[in-house]
């Protein structure tokens, strides 16, 4: 539609609706149950609620729970908390479940109105008849079968007198159309395992293009934003709205978040975790926010990457160094500064006397004062990264190497090169150098970080990854891509002691406030339960 058409055809409908929402702005976010979220669902939620917020309206959200084989608990709990952790609040928490009723009524009242039939086909001459091949579809001998057969077959489905696959209730649409979902597409398929929430009380299940339209119907949506994938969907969204009369929202779209090097989805992720590909859902080398979580970035820098690249139609990949850079300059202010080295080698400062141990304040961040200070004393003997010393010196080389200088951070002095001893294999073992401390050079060319040997902390693995797969984009085949290397474990890391009183206190706080987020969650949920009934003055409660 262009702006300012609206498709709602029927007054008495529109009126209905006004009379339910008063003209605010209804939305919903509708995830399927069958993953974590990712990266791409915080530009969906801030589009979804962010609206209906900055209008003063109010969002669903919604468990898109039509496939009861994909679905689990911790699922549903993790989304709900997601959205939370976000910063975002539903204004009631709903499943598509809760609609079975009433879908299935609505599926009947369809085939009574000869505008959906049953199906027997198998589903490869299903996919030909829809036109492979032939670039047009065709009808199949079930099309045109009596609506007194079809309802009858349709309860057979309902039965379990089917097997999976042995029949679909298909919407008689429009096979002369030239948009593929109006090539009566399947209503209802028979499905025999057991639904998360309804148990095995249904044999058959509505789709996904059922389904959708007619809950945003039931939940009264006035704006039923999604991706921009669905523009050839709102045909059929509407064709099926209409043909049961009853009120039909407004379908826009908005482009996907797309990352380079990896793609964004539940089903493909669910894979990954499914063949161990990866740890689990929350493995760093995902983009799905758990994962971010656990890296260590912060809600806000989330929503603030998704509102530097708005919210346009045009399709885009962004890359991951302009996800990092936007990561990185939110955090420039709030993120503490500490030292550790991944690959400790030795450096042992000639002129420091052996005993010297003197305990300076360090600001926790150079342009944060307010920060705070640790404790950090400089020794005879540092840790400093193996590769912040090479044996050949080069012009481009800024560290330390055989005739030069370099800073350490946060001490008083540059040290410069003196010698080095290496063991039969090549490996540097220790380092010697000079402190400079007679003030002749002011400023060293680069600083290296360095933690001092006494009061060094073993860390006991740290994880240093990559991307995930070898390829950009990766391949359809996605699994045999994923890259074996891209996740590096460090055996020998050493940081400083303020680094490990000040996560431990940051662990602490990140239990309490999750041990209370869950607890609210469980609060909140548990009268949702209760309140499943089609919502008051809704087409469904009519
Ligand atoms: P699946 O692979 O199971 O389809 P999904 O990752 O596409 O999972 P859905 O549950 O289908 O997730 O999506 C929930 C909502 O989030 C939908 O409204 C969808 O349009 C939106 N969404 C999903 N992926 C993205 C993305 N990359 N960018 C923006 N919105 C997205
Ligand atoms: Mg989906
Ligand atoms: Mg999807």
């Amino acid at each position: 539609h262009k702006p300012g058409e609206n498709p709602q055809v029927n007054p008495k409908l529109k009126e209905q609706h006004l009379d339910f929402t008063k003209g605010l702005v209804y939305t919903r976010f509708p995830p399927e149950p069958n993953g974590y979220l990712h990266i791409g669902h915080v530009k969906a939620i801030m589009i979804d609620f962010g609206y209906a917020k900055f209008h003063g309206g109010r969002t669903y959200l919604r468990f898109d729970d039509t496939n009861p084989e994909a679905e689990e608990g911790r699922f549903f709990q993790s989304i709900l908390e997601t959205v939370r952790w976000l910063g975002f609040e539903p204004w009631k928490i709903t499943y598509s479940s809760d609609n079975f009723q009433q879908l299935y009524e609505w599926a009947v009242e369809l085939t009574r109105r000869g505008r959906a039939y049953v199906c027997t086909c198998s589903a490869e001459k299903m996919k030909e008849d829809r036109g492979m091949g032939k670039g047009h579809p065709v009808p199949c001998e079930h099309r045109d079968r009596p609506v007194e057969e079809s309802l009858k077959q349709f309860e057979r489905m309902k039965n379990g007198e089917y097997p999976e696959q042995g029949a679909a209730l298909r919407m008689k649409m429009d096979l002369t159309s030239g948009n593929p979902y109006m090539w009566d597409m399947v209503a209802y398929r028979v499905k025999l395992a057991p639904h998360h929430r309804t148990g095995d009380k249904w044999k058959i299940y509505p789709t996904y293009d059922f389904t959708h339209c007619l809950c945003d119907s039931i939940e009264n949506i006035s704006h039923s934003l999604c991706t921009v994938e669905f523009i050839p969907a709102r045909e059929s969204y509407e064709w099926l709205c209409d043909a049961l009369e009853v009120y039909k929202a407004r379908q826009y779209e908005f482009a996907r978040l797309n990352l380079q090097g990896t793609f964004l989805s539940k089903r493909k992720i669910a894979k990954l975790v499914t063949k161990k590909l990866v740890k689990d859902w929350d493995d760093p080398r995902l983009y799905t926010i758990i994962a971010l979580r656990r890296r260590g970035i912060p809600p806000g820098a989330l929503l603030s990457f998704v509102s530097e690249l708005g919210v346009t139609t045009s399709e885009s990949v962004t890359e991951i160094k302009r996800f990092e850079a936007s990561i990185r300059s939110y955090l420039e202010e709030s993120a503490p500064r500490l030292m550790m080295v991944l690959n400790p080698v030795k450096l042992v400062i000639d002129n420091v006397p052996n005993d010297y141990r003197v305990p300076v304040q360090v600001p926790l961040h150079p342009k944060v004062p307010a920060m705070g200070t640790v404790t950090t004393s400089f020794t005879k003997e540092v840790y400093i990264d193996a590769e912040d010393f090479r044996t050949e010196d080069s012009p481009d080389y800024f560290r330390l190497a055989p005739g030069k200088s370099v800073g350490l951070f946060k001490a008083p002095f540059p040290v410069s090169y003196i010698s080095h001893s290496t063991d039969s294999t090549g490996k540097v073992t220790e380092i010697r150098c000079k402190l400079e401390d007679d003030g002749k050079i002011k400023k060293a060319k680069a600083y290296i970080q360095w933690v001092n040997v006494p009061d060094a902390i073993k860390i006991e693995e740290v994880r240093y990854f990559k991307p995930l797969f070898k390829s950009d984009p990766p391949p359809a085949d996605f699994e045999a891509d994923v890259d074996p290397d891209s996740l590096e474990v460090h055996k020998n890391a050493v940081i400083e002691p303020a680094f490990y009183e000040l996560s431990k206190q940051a662990i602490s706080d990140a239990r309490e406030e999750s041990e209370e987020r869950l607890k609210k969650a469980k609060a909140d949920s548990a009268p949702v339960d209760t309140e499943h009934k089609p919502i008051e003055g809704s087409e469904a409660a009519k």
